[in-house]
């Protein structure tokens, strides 16, 4: 009877722990879901991937080298970028430069090179006689104000000579050498072809309209007209081109001044006026 009911005992024992470790493992079953959702995430992950291709364990891999190509290419384009930022170097920018040629400021006779005005940008001021005279289109405006404000401090300055092509220069020249004897003498008084400051539009020779006597002469220098231009000139751009004792060792004009208040104007004398500098 005791073995009996102690195989009952086994037997009751046996099935209690089998139901224990039953409930254990359902446990960790119903346990396992919320902390293995990692696992099944990353297996619906691949798929994605392998969306194109069913077979999942072998295309994964095949598919990973595909998408490391891409970057050598993307170094590929980086030289080509130093290719292309070597030309750029290359670009000769100076070009632009070669027109302000400082070498070709070789002064003759004290008299630096300058060129023509365009013709689009020359305006007609008035006339001297029977000449009618152009300036350029900012020193033409420049001296009309000054006119107008001289005017009401009872002056009245005369144009006498604006723009000068250099074919006109080339006239004035050769005249000036017949009467001086030579090149050097003629030079004196005035520049030579290419080389005057009235082909850039932005020079004139002012005058007294009361007293055409001192016209581009060096008596100009005492009239109120000379003294009135030596006090307000400035304030309207102008300035005289050759003072007394000037670097340039071009004679005294009390009449040449020239327009030095725009960009385009200061580039193209630039260099005349750092003699006075
Ligand atoms: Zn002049």
């Amino acid at each position: 009877m005791k073995s009996l009911a102690s195989l009952k005992l086994i037997l009751i024992s046996l099935i209690t722990a089998l139901v224990i470790v039953g409930l254990g493992i359902s446990l960790q079953l119903m346990l396992r879901p919320p902390n293995s959702p990692q696992v099944p995430a990353t297996v619906p992950t691949p798929p994605p991937v392998i969306s194109a291709s069913p077979i999942v364990p072998t295309p994964i891999t095949p598919d990973l080298p595909p998408v490391l190509p891409p970057r050598p290419l993307t170094p590929q384009p980086p030289q080509i970028q130093s290719n292309s930022e070597i030309p750029p170097v290359v670009t000769p920018s100076p070009p632009p430069a070669l027109p302000q040629i400082p070498t070709q400021i070789v002064s003759l006779y004290g008299h630096l090179p300058y060129q023509e005005d365009e013709p689009q940008r020359l305006v007609q001021v008035g006339s001297y006689y029977n000449r009618i005279e152009y300036l350029d289109i900012e020193a033409a405006e420049a001296f009309n104000r000054m006119k107008l404000d001289a005017k009401t401090n009872g002056i009245s300055l005369k144009l006498i000579s604006g723009f000068r092509s250099i074919a006109d220069q080339e006239q004035l020249f050769t005249k000036q050498i017949q009467r001086r004897g030579s090149k050097e003498a003629a030079s004196k008084l005035s520049a030579p072809p290419g080389y005057s400051e009235h082909h850039t539009g932005y020079a004139i020779d002012i005058g007294d309209e009361q007293q055409p006597n001192t016209d581009l002469k060096f008596e100009f220098e005492d009239t109120e007209t000379y003294r009135w231009l030596t006090a307000y000139a400035g304030n309207y751009g102008f300035e005289l081109s050759f003072p007394r004792n000037n670097f340039q060792k071009v004679s005294f004009e009390p009449w040449h001044w020239r327009y030095v208040a725009s960009p385009r104007s200061q580039q193209i004398f630039a260099t005349a006026r750092s003699f006075l500098h």
